[in-house]
């Protein structure tokens, strides 16, 4: 049986427009799925769309239409942007769905009917954008700590969750797991956050309707957060067990923003605790765009739309840019000028031109036909371990999600194919005819270490992986033998490759 692996990126809130940060969380779990199925993995990778709540409710309300209308408006941009991104999602959950909404109240009565589930009565002060309560001490001048907007006093009877009876448990889960929660930055924080102690936490609403109703008191309805967070599970066909639960779960890598790191790592595992169920493998908080050194916001109009840049720039060098640019983890800052900076080194003149100066030799010298390698010299030697080397490397640097460092590892391997031409200077071994058989080696060591390099960039830029492989001869999807050196077969016909990557020339700058 093959080994599985799922992935997930948030489900996004359906009052929002999709926007880079959205976008920058679903690449990267794309390339994680893509480099797994790669290397023989089952995989499910999941995103999907969070549509209940009272924002919902009221943005719905001011455009003249039902929730469900909204909803069914905006998924659609999230699912035709990710199809033009190349997002290769297994699965996509709505959480108005009828499979979402059984799982959902499932658990929740589950965890009802064990007793870590009460009905109180709550009195604090509560931000209506947020849909959170905080407590007097949390509050900044009575403005919310998260968004700055004011708070008002709130009370109503609700359920409550007995969060706190699971603090110890998640505590011993933390450390004695050091990678549940990336990057460690983010661990600290929220082990100082446990640390302080956990509150029994309020699990459903009455002061609205447009959510998932309470089983058997449908006055309320079930905490968005506790509703949006289970879809990672009813997406797998929870409450039943077998099947996709029981392959895929516990969930291997949870993709998340920063600014929802404690509803996935202390809300969401003690949810799971109370349903004895086990708890995601890791968590791992990405950084911030900035765009153009600012802040991304409506007002300031700067919000990077995603759909525009990839008509702009073309798909797999906006994904590139995202990847390479920012180490996963940090803050970044998105500039037109960066992007371009990095089409025109990066992707024209490192990987474009290298693929297309080896294919033109081969070419000239041996009328596109691949001649079989003869004896290997030392250069020859040091590009084979580097590319070989290079596979390793980047399976553990995606391993810890490093995926600016495994593209400069991968970049590392071109670069030396770049210089492998200059130091073997094939030009002059043609003027040679008693050297055609090291001319031959040559032309080999330096088009095969760059199929090795384009199997592996299957996982970040499939168009072009798959455009550059096809001039290489190879037409057969990569998979986990492709990353071994000696993949080419001498006799193949290797096409003169066109640029994959044309420069882009700035006007004024
Ligand atoms: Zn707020």
């Amino acid at each position: 049986m093959k080994p599985t692996f799922y992935v997930t990126t948030p489900i996004y809130y359906v009052n929002d427009v999709p926007h880079i940060g959205h976008a920058y969380t679903t690449l990267a779990a794309d390339v994680l799925a893509r480099y797994k199925r790669l290397k023989g993995f089952d995989v499910f990778f999941l995103t999907g769309t969070d549509e209940h709540g009272q924002k919902v409710e009221k943005a719905a309300n001011t455009a003249g239409e039902t929730p469900l209308e909204l909803a069914d408006r905006v998924m659609k941009r999230f699912q035709s942007l990710w199809e033009k991104l190349g997002i290769s999602n297994t699965d996509f959950i709505r959480t108005t769905q009828e499979r979402h909404k059984k799982g959902a109240a499932s658990m929740f009565e589950k965890v009802m009917q064990q007793g870590d589930i009460y009905l109180g009565e709550y009195e604090d002060w509560y931000c209506t954008p947020c849909e959170t309560f905080w407590t007097e001490t949390q509050l900044i001048d009575y403005k919310c700590p998260d968004c700055n907007r004011p708070t008002e006093k709130l009370k109503e009877e609700s359920y409550f969750f007995r969060m706190s009876k699971y603090q110890e448990q998640l505590l011993a889960h933390i450390e004695a797991n050091p990678d549940f929660i990336q990057p460690k930055s983010r661990r600290n924080e929220i082990l100082s956050f446990v640390k302080e102690g956990l509150r029994d936490l309020s699990v459903s609403r009455t002061t609205f309707q447009w959510g998932i109703p309470v089983p058997g008191n449908e006055k309320h309805v079930i905490y968005v957060w506790f509703d949006a967070l289970t879809n990672y599970l009813t997406a797998l066909g929870y409450p039943a067990e077998g099947g996709d639960v029981a392959k895929f779960w516990p969930v291997d890598v949870q993709l998340i923003g920063k600014d929802i790191l404690r509803f996935h790592t202390v809300y969401w595992p003690t949810f799971l605790m109370a349903a004895g169920l086990p708890i995601p493998k890791k968590v791992f908080a990405h950084g911030w765009w900035t765009v153009e050194g600012q802040k991304m916001s409506k007002s300031l109009q700067n919000v990077v739309e995603p759909n525009m840049l990839i008509e702009k720039y073309g798909v797999d060098a906006v994904r590139y840019f995202l990847l390479r640019e920012v180490p996963f983890g940090l803050d970044g800052d998105f500039s037109h000028a960066a992007l371009v900076n990095r089409i025109n080194s990066d992707l024209a003149n490192d990987l474009g031109n290298l693929l297309n100066r080896s294919t033109a030799m081969l070419g000239k010298y041996f009328g596109g036909v691949l001649e079989a390698p003869a004896e290997e010299t030392a250069l020859d030697a040091a590009l084979r371990e580097k590319t070989v080397d290079m596979v390793q490397q980047v399976n553990q640097q995606l391993e810890e999600l490093a995926f600016s460092k495994a593209l400069q590892s991968i970049w590392e391997v071109i670069s030396a194919g770049n210089k492998y031409i200059d130091e073997t200077a094939p030009w002059t071994l043609a003027k040679d005819p008693a050297l055609k058989g090291r001319l031959g080696t040559v032309m080999y060591y330096m088009l095969e270490s760059q199929r090795v390099v384009h199997s592996l960039l299957s996982a970040f830029m499939p168009k072009t992986a798959e455009k550059a492989l096809g001039y290489l001869g190879v037409t057969e999807a990569p998979d986990e033998k492709s990353l071994c050196w000696g993949g080419l077969k001498p006799g193949t016909a290797i096409a003169r490759a066109e640029a994959l990557f044309p420069r882009i020339e700035e006007k004024g700058e």
